[in-house]
C-alpha cells in the first residue's frame, strides 16, 4: 500500500478544499465549491426517459408514486411530492415497490387444480382472469333472482360474494360496490378493513 507523504496530503488539501481555491480567486459559487467527489456526481434519475404516476399497492392510505423508466424498463420508484396524502414520502413497504415490480421471483403464472384432479397445472395469468370472468358470469346467470315468490322485486344473486383486501382504497371500494352490487346484483360485499 502506498503511504501518502505530508507533502502529498498538503497538495491534496489545497486542491480539494474550497477555501484555498477561493483565496486563489475561484468563485465560491461554482468551481471552488466542488471536490473531485462532487464533480463526478450525477443526478440520480438522469437516465430516465419516462416518468409515470401510480398508487402504492400495499395499503389503503394510497400514497402517490412517481415511476421512472428507461427504454420501457422501470429504474426507480419514489413518492410523489404533489400528493397531499404522502407529500413525496413512502414508508418502507411503499419504498420497496421497485422490488415488487422487478423481482425475478415475481410470480408470472397461477397453479390450477381442475375439479377432481390430484395435481396442479401451471397456467398463464390471462387464462386465470378469463376463467374467473367466465365463472362469475355463469354463476350470476344461474343464480340471479328477479322476484321473490311473494312478488317482491329483488334483482339479486346469493351465489356470489366479495371479500376485499386492506389494499383497496376508497375509490376502488366505490367501484367494487357499483359493479358488484348494481351490475351483478351481489348482496354480500365485505372489506377486510371491517372484518
Ligand atoms: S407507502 Fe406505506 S403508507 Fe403509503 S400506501 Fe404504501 S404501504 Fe401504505
Amino acid at each position: 500500500m502506498t503511504r501518502r507523504t505530508i507533502a502529498d496530503r498538503a497538495r491534496g488539501f489545497l486542491r480539494e478544499w474550497s477555501i484555498p481555491r477561493q483565496i486563489a480567486g475561484q468563485s465560491h459559487r461554482d468551481e471552488a465549491a466542488r471536490s473531485s467527489l462532487s464533480r463526478d456526481l450525477r443526478p440520480r434519475l438522469e437516465e430516465a426517459d419516462t416518468v409515470g404516476t401510480g398508487i402504492c399497492p400495499y395499503c389503503a392510505v394510497g400514497c402517490a408514486q412517481r415511476l421512472y423508466a428507461r427504454d420501457g424498463r422501470l429504474i426507480h420508484v419514489e413518492g410523489d411530492p404533489r400528493s397531499p396524502i404522502n407529500q413525496g414520502t413512502l414508508c418502507p413497504k411503499g419504498a420497496a415497490t421497485f422490488g415488487l415490480l422487478t423481482s425475478p421471483q415475481r410470480l408470472q403464472h397461477v397453479l390450477y387444480r381442475a375439479p377432481h384432479a390430484d395435481r396442479w397445472e401451471v397456467k398463464p395469468l390471462d387464462w386465470a382472469m378469463d376463467r374467473i370472468a367466465a365463472l362469475v358470469k355463469r354463476t350470476r346467470d344461474e343464480t340471479f333472482v328477479r322476484e321473490l315468490p311473494d312478488g317482491t322485486r329483488v334483482n339479486h344473486t346469493l351465489g356470489l360474494a366479495s371479500l376485499g383486501g386492506a389494499t383497496l382504497d376508497n375509490e376502488e371500494n366505490y367501484l367494487i360496490k357499483k359493479f358488484f352490487s348494481g351490475g351483478l346484483g351481489m348482496v354480500w360485499i365485505e372489506n377486510q378493513a371491517r372484518v
